[in-house]
């Protein structure tokens, strides 16, 4: 197994490849659980249901080859995959809507062998202000910009009803966040500093429903 001395500058991996890579590792991390210490390429393709040239595509741009006879190495690639997607010494996240997508999304991060660390929590409602859910402490909004600071929180989730999305983004970029992952159905708008990934599930879900249609069609 090799490391080539030089692969493309982290920062130019395609959005893409870097999606994949982290799915890589969550399918890798099952195969080593199993006792499984080297995979092919294939054998990944398959579990994702991609093309083998898709995955060598994919680790060659991070600098990675398998060999012929035994493919690639398990417990490696998770460590390289890890190296390039996982920050330094892990990032703290927040979550703002403490309601029933904020608790599910704590409670499955919770235990996952992941760099991401979920540490604070704000709502507005004043039952839930003050409690610890699954081992988060939810505070009050005023106090954003303090916890946020103090935490050194980077990147917050959003949770709450689509017409607190944009005082809420606002709120988090104020408070010095870098990266929002918006899962409200309300785009919201950032700073060029701030990177915004926004999830609609009713646009994902309409999108497998065209394409459910489209076979019957066909
Ligand atoms: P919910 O009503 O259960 O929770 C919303 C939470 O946000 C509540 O705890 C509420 O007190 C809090 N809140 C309201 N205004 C706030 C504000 N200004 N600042 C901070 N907290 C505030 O709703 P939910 O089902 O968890 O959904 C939350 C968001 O996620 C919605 O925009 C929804 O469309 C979206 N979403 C939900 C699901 C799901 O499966 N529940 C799936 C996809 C998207």
């Amino acid at each position: 197994m090799e490391k080539d001395d030089k692969p493309i500058s982290m920062k130019h991996l395609p959005h893409k490849t870097i999606e994949r890579l982290s799915q890589y590792r969550r399918a890798l991390l099952i195969c080593l659980d199993q006792g499984q210490t080297h995979i092919y390429s294939h054998e990944i393709a398959k579990i994702q249901h991609i093309t083998a040239v898709q995955v060598r595509r994919d680790l060659m741009l991070i600098g990675y080859t398998g060999t012929l006879r035994k493919g690639y190495n398990v417990s490696e690639l998770i460590d390289l995959i890890g190296s390039i997607i996982d920050a330094g010494e892990g990032i703290r996240v927040a979550i703002v809507g403490m309601g029933n997508l904020g608790r599910a999304l704590i409670n499955y991060f919770s235990g996952k062998r992941s760099r991401l660390s979920i540490s604070a929590s704000f709502d507005t409602n004043p039952d839930k202000i003050g409690r610890t859910m699954s081992g988060v402490p939810c505070y009050s909004l005023e106090d954003m910009n303090e916890i946020i600071a103090r935490e050194n929180i980077k990147i917050g989730i959003m949770t709450v009803p689509a017409a607190a999305a944009l005082t809420v983004a606002e709120k988090l970029v104020q408070a010095g966040i870098k990266g929002i992952l918006n899962y409200t159905p309300k785009p919201v708008y950032v700073p060029k500093d701030v990177y915004l990934e926004e999830y609609d599930m009713i646009t994902s879900l309409e999108k497998v429903a065209f394409y459910v249609k489209m076979q019957e069609v066909d």
